[in-house]
């Protein structure tokens, strides 16, 4: 990104991001197409829509703040959590089917 100056003060700005905390750790926040759209495995569907991480300029001198959603991120895996999630439950519920057959095999 080109330096740029604070449209407020005229000040130097820098370039940084928005930090998002997510459970699996800290992520860049991530501009989305459309409005959100609620979905029971992920909270929010991305299904179709198109992502772009913001990059954030920050004057150093009066602290405004300028965003910028860039170019558009590559389809991701987030799709597959369902699957991941229904896998993990059915690896799961195998170890507990061995073990109950285990435990209830003739000695
Ligand atoms: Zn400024």
């Amino acid at each position: 990104m080109a330096q740029r100056s604070c449209p407020k003060c005229t000040g130097p700005v820098e370039e940084g991001f928005i930090l998002d905390v997510a459970q699996r750790g800290y992520l860049q926040a991530t501009w989305l197409q459309g409005s959100p759209e609620p979905s029971f495995w992920t909270s929010l569907t991305l299904k179709g829509k198109t992502r772009r991480p913001i990059v954030t300029l920050r004057c150093s001198r009066c602290g405004y703040l300028e965003s910028y959603a860039q170019d558009a991120l590559p389809a991701r895996t987030l799709a597959w959590r369902p699957l991941l999630i229904a896998g993990f439950i059915f690896l799961i519920a195998s170890l507990l089917a061995v073990a109950l057959l285990v435990q209830r095999a003739p000695r």
